[in-house]
């Protein structure tokens, strides 16, 4: 708990007798001068490019805009608190906020999983739909309160990669006794298609596969996979990325540590929460961009789609997995049930627009 700093009052008179002084910095006339000190855990590598930067520009954009009354200090995965008890941490009130997905709280909290992404589910512009006008965030909310949380979605990889792999796909006889680092939902649906699902932290990935501990992974797609040099260690880049074809990530605040920012500075880390997902998009798609055209000048590497056959067989195993989860628990029913809505409601308009423009365009 030492590191929870949720009022300033002796910082809160120093400034409000400099505001008396310098009234062109006092438009806000009446808001509280009071000054709070997070610290931010995350489930990503330090500065992580992408993923990890995202609470590394949030706290930078939150600070500068309040003039330096909400200061959060981020730390990576491992530095305070291991990277998959970030809930937990921030759901006791260790510290302030944390930063992360909430597909890592399955086996706590398994409705969660919608949050981020669903096999075959929605693409990065239906999910914000649904969270942000379709009645997500609410649903959202409500799963989190119990555990003295408030989420706010903050950024969205956009569709992964399938994964590198050291093995052919060329049907589905090639998914047996494939052993892969792919987690959850995604991992489930491999297992019941012959596969062995591993579940690794993203730093012990490159090792794995390049001593052939596993012979395939996902990670995130050409920007992050890179980065890591995934590409040393495997031939084959399968596309698309079916297990997670938009993941949303998350902020979540201790309920305490919201309740006692005044209402600016909560609209402020709301408002910037959503810079945040704009900007990260923006920073995949150019990422991506740049990263794949140099892996397509790589001669050792070879880029490829899924078999249509492979693809229907881990669709179809994928509905089954995820109508199991909805009959495990009444709150995975009941978000599940939306979020299928949702996405039959959103994907009518995505068929006759994004995908449609796509395929029709020269580029
Ligand atoms: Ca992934």
């Amino acid at each position: 708990m030492k590191r929870r700093h949720f009022v300033g009052g002796l910082a809160a008179a120093a400034t409000l007798s400099g505001c008396a002084k310098e009234t062109a910095n006092c438009a806000d006339g009446g808001a509280s001068q009071e000054t709070f000190e997070w610290s931010c855990v995350t489930s990503w590598p330090p500065r992580f490019p992408g993923l990890g930067m995202a609470p590394e520009n949030l706290a930078e954009r939150v600070e500068a805009a309040s003039a330096g009354r909400l200061k959060i200090k981020v730390y990576g995965g491992g530095e305070i608190v291991p990277a998959f008890e970030v809930f937990d941490a921030v759901s006791r009130g260790t510290v302030e906020m944390g930063h992360g997905a909430s597909y890592y709280h399955k086996g706590k909290v398994d409705a969660a999983q919608f949050f981020t992404s669903i096999p075959f589910g929605m693409t990065n512009l239906e999910l914000n739909g649904w969270l942000y006008y379709g009645g997500g965030m609410e649903l959202w909310r409500e799963l989190y309160e119990p555990f003295n949380l408030v989420p706010i979605p903050t950024g969205n990889t956009g569709v992964q990669m399938g994964g590198w792999f050291n093995k052919e796909i060329n049907s589905v006889d090639d998914l047996k006794g494939l052993k892969m680092r792919i987690p959850g939902l995604g991992g489930e649906v491999l297992r019941r298609a012959g596969g062995t699902p591993v579940t690794l932290p993203g730093a012990e990935i490159f090792t794995a596969l390049q001593t052939g501990s596993i012979d395939a992974t996902e990670w995130v797609g050409p920007y992050n996979d890179a980065s890591f040099g995934l590409h040393k260690a495997a031939r084959y880049y399968y596309y698309p990325g079916w297990q997670e074809p938009g993941p949303g990530l998350e902020t979540i605040i201790h309920k305490a540590a919201w309740e006692s920012l005044p209402s600016d500075l909560q609209a402020l880390l709301t408002t910037t929460c959503q810079a945040i997902t704009a900007d990260m998009a923006a920073e995949y798609t150019h990422g991506n961009a740049t990263s794949l055209r140099q892996l397509k000048e790589d001669k050792n590497i070879e880029i490829r789609p899924f078999p249509a056959e492979v693809i229907a067989l881990l669709r179809s195993i994928a509905a089954d997995v995820v109508n199991e989860l909805m009959a495990t628990d009444p709150a995975a029913e009941k978000i599940g049930r939306a979020y299928f809505d949702y996405l039959r409601l959103a994907s009518e308009t995505s068929r006759i627009s994004e995908k449609a423009y796509l395929d029709s365009r020269e580029f």
